[in-house]
């Protein structure tokens, strides 16, 4: 899949960091995103729009990013739905939880261009 096919939901509570996301992307090639900011308003977009890629937070009011991955993950429609969770979540158990929620790759905040580059590139 070439980087201009890549529709990318960015899901996380602070403006800021949706922000930051969106420039990386947009500096490493991937300049098609929209953004959400919480598992509730994800599900609307997802519905709503062609995505081909999630990168979404834990910690979130409404519903956070573990709630809103095992939410989609019933769903037969986003069972290949790559999903990329970037969070402040480090533990070992963290990590376990959310790839046990169907979470394909995962990066601790702060991160650099290159993780994210290497992380997306590594599921599309
Ligand atoms: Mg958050």
């Amino acid at each position: 899949m070439s980087q201009e096919d890549l529709n990318i939901l960015i899901v996380d509570d602070s403006p800021t960091m949706r922000r930051i996301i969106k420039n990386t992307l947009e500096r490493i090639g991937y300049k098609n995103s929209i953004d959400a900011s919480n598992g509730k308003e994800a599900i609307d977009m997802l519905k709503e729009n062609s995505i081909n890629f999630v990168i979404t937070d834990w910690n979130m009011p409404e519903m956070n990013g573990l709630e809103f991955v095992t939410e989609i993950r019933s769903q037969s429609e986003y069972e290949n739905l790559p999903i990329l969770m970037i969070t402040t979540r480090g533990m070992k158990d963290d990590v376990l939880q959310a790839v046990q929620a169907g979470v394909n790759n995962y990066i601790v905040k702060p991160f650099t261009p290159e993780t994210l580059e290497e992380k997306i590139n590594k599921l599309i």
